[in-house]
């Protein structure tokens, strides 16, 4: 099954992606995180997140692997650290993470969190790397809602096509008012650490739910989060048999009483909450 969301562009992309923060750390998990990767790309899970920062530039490498030969089934994510997010820096990045990736494009290139660069400085390099191509979008991440104005009021801002935020069951704060704001402007929201980094998985009440399922803890925590519509879940696996399984969460259906039960032990917010982050 697939299930898509669109930005505001058009592109649609999938709803479940794939993370890879920690991947291609470490020699010994190599080959079976490259698997899972691929399984992945094969089940339809063709939206690939990573990062320059993440292990110094060896996820790009190992996403690089695990795309050539097969770039164009997929939508290739990737993000600038704020020190490097300038006018003179962010076009050398964004040339080592292409090569990394073994690209002449990123489908989508986020910021990753705000530093000391000026939006607007940020938001220029941004569009002088789509003026050549070497990205066809830019977004953010880890930006509230009031950086979110800031960067809205900026020229060229407007053309920010996402954000990507810490999302999961526990962590519900942006349902007040980043998400709705976000799905009101057709900007997907990607739910990092949907599986609150594995964390949510021993939960008595993802467990009922569960069994009642048939299904696996994480596949109702990234089933819960999928409830929305603009909203993208990266989860990251390093097996086929992890990757295999989150891909299956998009056939649950949750009836009243599950969404009620999720929401007596997961309340969704009634007022602003700051911007959870990792
Ligand atoms: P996740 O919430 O995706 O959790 C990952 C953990 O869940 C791993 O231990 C993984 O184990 C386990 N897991 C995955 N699938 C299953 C399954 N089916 N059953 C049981 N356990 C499972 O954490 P991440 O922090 O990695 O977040 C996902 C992605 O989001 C990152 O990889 C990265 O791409 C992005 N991210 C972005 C941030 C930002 O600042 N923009 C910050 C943090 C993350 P195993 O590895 O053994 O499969």
């Amino acid at each position: 099954m697939t299930r898509i969301t669109s930005f505001a562009d058009g592109t649609s992309v999938p709803v479940l992606g794939q993370g890879t923060w920690e991947i291609g750390d470490d020699p010994a998990t190599r080959d079976s995180e490259m698997a899972a990767l691929s399984r992945g790309i094969d089940l339809g899970l063709t939206l690939i997140d990573t990062a320059e920062l993440y292990g110094n530039g060896k996820s790009e490498r190992l996403v690089g692997e695990v795309i050539a030969g097969r770039r164009d089934e997929v939508f290739l994510v990737s993000k600038v650290k704020p020190e490097n997010a300038s006018e003179m820096k962010m076009m050398l990045s964004c040339e080592k993470s292409l090569e990394r990736l073994g690209t002449d494009r990123l489908d989508l290139y986020l910021l990753h969190w705000e530093g000391r660069v000026p939006l607007e400085e940020t938001v220029a390099a941004f569009e002088e790397l789509v003026d050549e191509g070497m990205i066809t979008r830019w977004g953010v991440s880890n930006l509230d809602m009031k950086a979110m104005r800031r960067l809205d009021a900026i020229e060229g801002g407007e053309h920010c096509a996402a954000n990507q935020l810490l999302y999961h069951l526990g962590s519900r704060g942006i349902e007040f008012d980043l998400l709705p704001w976000m799905q009101s402007r057709d900007m997907p929201m990607m739910a990092y650490s949907p599986l609150g980094r594995g964390g949510l998985l021993e939960h008595p009440v993802i467990n009922a739910i569960a069994d009642r399922h048939d299904a696996s803890p994480a596949q109702i925590a990234l089933a819960a989060i999928l409830r929305q519509d603009g909203i993208i879940a990266i989860p990251k696996a390093s097996s086929v048999a992890h990757v295999e399984a989150n891909a299956e969460a998009l056939e649950i259906q949750f009836d009243a009483e599950d969404h009620a039960e999720l929401d007596r032990a997961f309340p969704p917010p009634t007022s602003e909450q700051p911007l959870d982050i990792i």
